[in-house]
């Protein structure tokens, strides 16, 4: 027997492990399986090259719980280790200056540990003395006992296995008790082991028998041993990726689509990630895509090594080349950790690419679900925008779908302005905004629905992508003013007309809580509505991404400005302007023109005393007149040609439809409206 200290520079590195490891204590037990598995794999290789010539035997890596004895054995029948092998791995650690390094990266010490030869000493955060029983598989070899108690002194003598492989017996400290329990050991097999690729048994499987749950005789395996991304796509068929998705996502719906990464160089990566079926909103639940070391679960948390817009997905990557033994922030500036990334990246456009050329229908089909990856993906990675302009898809008022490419195809004839724009119409609410839509399409002209929680931002992403394109929402203006032409039609209004309908339409409308309305004219078809409300593009996107952004409820409280469109074509609408000249006219003129010659005046007296300088006191006493007079005129005319409006239910009557028309008629404003119609069919 021989005693000996363990070759560290640190006087005791075992507490050092206890104290910055605590919070991460239960990994000691991936430490420990995934060293027995590697022994295991270790030897399969010695045999494929001819080096070891005996028995495999059952190769599988048990754990093992003894209450009683107060141990829990973790057990391999690989390559095994000679005494020297023990002195050399086991009592030298691998590296100096130990404490230090654990102390600049505690954050990180769940990552780091099993990277620097500390794998194995991870067993004592939770254990007070450790033994190694192990026989080598080499010819001859002897059987080596090592125990340790944690502190840097360690025995090593002659040991008693006669079978090759290493039984580590950790003797569970007072505090740790709870790694006695079969279930506990269960639950961190089952996160950390269960895709090792040799099979991992604890405990027994367990039955129903005279009322309970009882163990059988049969060991229980803890693991799949080949899980599906380590097989060849051309092997897998759908059923065994829904399969697997099942196995790691129980109770989940089925997923849209999956992407099998397989590359070798200048990296090794394998995955499987998948579209998953959202439901109402964005979950956003990250750390939904695994990592894994050559099957070794390492951490659910991947940011910094898939693209951000990935995070909606779900999946398992498997790379030995993500370094594990770095911070986070480093991890995103490793230029390793990039090319994974934009290969990543890459491989997730090429397959939807794939997918929509193979299976247009049954991509059209699933387009509604993907859509929000796709368009957050466009929204947050500029490569994988660019080459997603291949298969993201625009869908109209129809259900018809066409990428990019296709529509401008379609619409460029028809909806192109007089400045060369080609115009998009869209529509965020196809019930709300129902009628616009219908005139436009009886126009011939086509309406996208974009009513996705992405789509405001994405209207402006498609912007900036398409060359002399403009999206405008169907409602933001009246149909010839969307889309302008040369051949626009003029409003035909002398100005003591146009005098007299603004006042007597804008008295006339209601109250409408949160919204401010502005009358203007337009000479529309004669067939047109009477009057038409839009509401102006540019504000309406600000109040729309006001309202997804926090800080910005300035915007988002304001009222919504509309337009009351009169169209001055219109039948009833003439019948309005003539009678109000007929019965107004002569009372409103002279007040039109006294304002009109006043203003003159006074633009004439500021003109004549110089820009920028101020008039005397004579003019400005004048011009202090003339104001008055300007004033007095304005609120005569007011009076007269709002009190002539409210007498006329017509007024009323056009401007309540069209309110009604949009879903602005409410409470009171309805109920008069109500009552008002019924007066009228009397
Ligand atoms: P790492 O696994 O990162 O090298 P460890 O401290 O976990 O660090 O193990 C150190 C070395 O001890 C291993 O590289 C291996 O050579 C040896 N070893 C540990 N466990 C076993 C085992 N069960 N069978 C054979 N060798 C082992």
């Amino acid at each position: 027997m021989s005693k000996g200290t363990i070759g560290v520079t640190t006087e005791n590195i075992f507490p050092v492990i206890k104290k910055f490891l605590y919070s991460d204590h239960e990994i000691f037990l991936r430490e420990l399986v995934s060293n027995a598995v590697d022994a295991t794999q270790k030897l399969k290789t010695l045999q494929s090259f001819g080096e070891f010539k005996g028995e495999l035997g059952e190769l599988r890596v048990s754990v093992t719980v003894d209450k009683e004895a107060g141990t829990l054995t973790v057990s391999d029948r690989g390559i095994g280790m000679t005494a020297e092998d023990v002195d050399k791995y086991i009592n030298q650690i691998a590296f100096s200056g130990a404490e230090e390094f654990l102390e600049k990266y505690k954050d990180t010490a769940n990552s780091i540990i099993g990277h620097f030869g500390l794998g194995f000493y991870s067993a004592f955060m939770v254990a007070k003395k450790v033994e190694i029983n192990s026989l080598s598989w080499k010819e001859g070899a002897e059987p080596v006992r090592w125990s340790c108690d944690g502190s840097p002194e360690y025995t090593m003598e002659k040991g008693d296995r006669s079978d090759r492989g290493t039984d580590i017996v950790l003797y569970i400290d007072d505090d740790s008790k709870e790694f006695l329990e079969q279930a506990r050991i269960d639950t961190m097999l089952k996160k950390y082991c269960r895709f090792l690729p040799v099979p991992v048994i604890s405990g027994f499987e367990q039955e129903w028998k005279d009322g309970k749950m009882t163990d059988t005789d049969r060991p229980k395996v803890i693991n799949n041993t080949e899980p599906q991304w380590t097989r060849k796509p051309g092997e897998l068929t759908d059923e065994d990726y829904r399969n697997f998705y099942r196995e790691l996502y129980p109770g989940q719906d089925d997923p849209l689509f999956w992407i099998h990464l397989n590359v070798d160089y200048p990296f090794t990566l394998t995955g499987i990630l998948f579209f998953p079926k959202i439901k109402n909103n964005i979950e956003v639940t990250k750390n939904r895509i695994q990592l894994y070391c050559n099957q070794v679960y390492v951490t659910d948390s991947v940011e910094g090594v898939v693209p951000e817009f990935m995070m909606l997905m779900q999946g398992v990557i498997d790379s030995p080349d993500i370094p594990l033994n770095v911070s986070r922030s480093y991890l995103q500036s490793d230029t390793a950790v990039k090319k994974i990334s934009s290969y990543i990246t890459k491989k997730v456009a090429q397959r939807l690419e794939d997918i929509f050329k193979n299976d247009r229908s049954d991509y059209e089909q699933k387009w509604d679900d993907i859509k929000i990856f796709i368009e957050y993906g466009m929204l947050t990675d500029q490569k994988f925008a660019d080459s997603a302009m291949k298969f993201v898809l625009l869908k109209d008022s129809e259900g018809k779908y066409y990428t990019p490419e296709e529509y401008k195809l379609l619409v460029e004839a028809a909806q192109t302005d007089k400045d060369g724009d080609i115009i998009y119409l869209y529509a965020t609410d196809p019930t709300a905004q129902y009628s616009y839509i219908k005139a436009a399409t009886d126009r011939g002209y086509s309406v996208l629905i974009m009513d996705g929680q992405l789509d405001s931002h994405f209207v402006g992403l498609l912007e900036s992508k398409l060359e002399k394109t403009r999206f405008v929402r169907v409602d933001s203006d009246v149909l010839d003013n969307l889309i302008r032409r040369d051949n626009k039609r003029d409003v035909e209004l002398t100005p003591l007309q146009r005098n007299i309908l603004t006042t007597a339409f804008r008295s006339q409308v209601p109250m409408v809580e949160k919204a401010d309305f502005l009358v203007s004219f337009e000479a529309l078809n004669a067939a047109d509505m009477p009057i038409v409300i839009t509401q102006n593009e540019y504000m309406r996107r600000m109040k729309d991404m006001a309202a997804m952004q926090p800080g910005m409820s300035f915007y988002a409280d304001m009222p919504d400005s509309y337009n009351l469109v009169v169209n001055t074509e219109h039948p009833l609408v003439q019948q309005i302007r003539d009678s109000a000249q007929k019965a107004i006219g002569e009372s409103v003129e002279p007040l039109a023109e006294t304002v009109e010659k006043s203003n003159s005046e006074i633009t004439a007296l500021r003109d004549a005393a110089g820009n920028d300088k101020q008039p005397d006191a004579e003019a400005q006493q004048k011009i202090n007149d003339l104001e008055k007079s300007v004033a007095e005129a304005r609120e005569s005319q007011e009076k007269i040609v709002s009190e002539y409006a409210a007498g006329q239910p017509l007024i009323k009557q056009l401007i309540d439809l069209a309110l009604l028309g949009n879903g602005l008629l409410r409470g009171q404003a309805l109920s008069d409206f109500i009552s008002r119609s019924v007066g009228l069919l009397k």
